[in-house]
């Protein structure tokens, strides 16, 4: 359990990490929150005005210089994900570390009843974008002399749950993707590549998923950030692989 970490303030100096779905929820409070640590954060996420807010929201904290980068994973081609590694590329010599966080609910309702095209849809957001994007961008990962790929899942993504459909069988692929890649990458020992299921979080997705819940009964997103900083920094090096639990208790 890294609910106790204490990040070092300057944990994150120099490194360039990018955070998709930076624009609200637990993205918005990891990418602030790695930027208080130093780091130089590249947001991504669909809806460009909400980006400018986090945007506005670091600099006002005297965070550096952070990066917009709109993308909606839904439409996007694989053109676009090369087309980000050489722009960013041409900004940065490396790239330290990828939060792979948006992503998209989908409907609770039974797997009779589940409509294709948000199936789809959902697969696209939670999975199928977020690997090319990576595949698109391990050569700046490789760069690093200690890169930290992160993938969101969620503790559906582990064990099924009758009616979550599309997201859990997207999470699951996740669990799946971090394990085929840091195999794969292991001999580099530069990049590790791990997942992170948040647990219930007082979100905008979470609220969703659970209507009649009392959202004070839930932890914040900042409140779950000790195990978001400590996977993105150094301390978590030599754990590749892996899967964790930002709230272990509540599993
Ligand atoms: P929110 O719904 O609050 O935020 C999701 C973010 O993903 C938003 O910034 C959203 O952008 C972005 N996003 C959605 N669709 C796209 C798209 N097509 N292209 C680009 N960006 C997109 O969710 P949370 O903060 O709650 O969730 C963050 C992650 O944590 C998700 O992967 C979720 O599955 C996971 N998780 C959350 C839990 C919780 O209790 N909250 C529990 C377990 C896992 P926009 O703002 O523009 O809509």
């Amino acid at each position: 359990c890294k609910i106790d970490y204490q990040a070092p303030a300057e944990l994150l100096a120099g490194r360039v990490v990018l955070v998709t779905g930076a624009g609200e929820g637990i993205g918005r409070a990891a990418a602030k929150c790695y930027a208080r640590h130093g780091a130089t954060v590249i947001l991504l996420g669909r809806t460009t005005a909400k980006l400018e807010t986090v945007y506005d929201e670091i600099e006002a904290e005297g965070g550096p210089q952070p990066a917009i980068f709109p993308l909606n994973f839904e439409g996007a081609t694989l053109k676009d994900y090369q087309d980000m590694a050489a722009t960013l590329g041409k900004e940065f010599a490396c790239l330290d570390g990828i939060l792979h966080n948006a992503g998209l609910l989908g409907r609770i309702t039974p797997f009779e009843q589940y409509d294709p095209a948000l199936w789809e849809q959902v697969m696209q957001v939670n999975i199928n974008g977020p690997v090319w994007m990576t595949q698109a961008l391990l050569p700046l990962l490789k760069a690093s002399a200690a890169a930290s790929v992160i993938f969101t899942s969620s503790s559906v993504g582990r064990k099924g749950r009758a009616f979550w459909g599309a997201y859990a069988v997207s999470k699951f692929a996740t669990e799946g993707v971090v394990q085929v890649l840091a195999d794969e990458l292991e001999s580099l020992s530069s990049v590790r590549v791990n997942s992170l299921n948040p647990g219930a979080t007082r979100t905008r997705m979470r609220q969703a998923a659970f209507p009649g819940e009392d959202p004070a009964t839930l932890r914040s997103a900042e409140e779950i950030m000790p195990t978001y900083l400590w996977l993105m920094g150094d301390d978590s090096q030599g754990h590749t692989g892996e899967r964790f639990d930002a709230q272990p208790a509540r599993n």
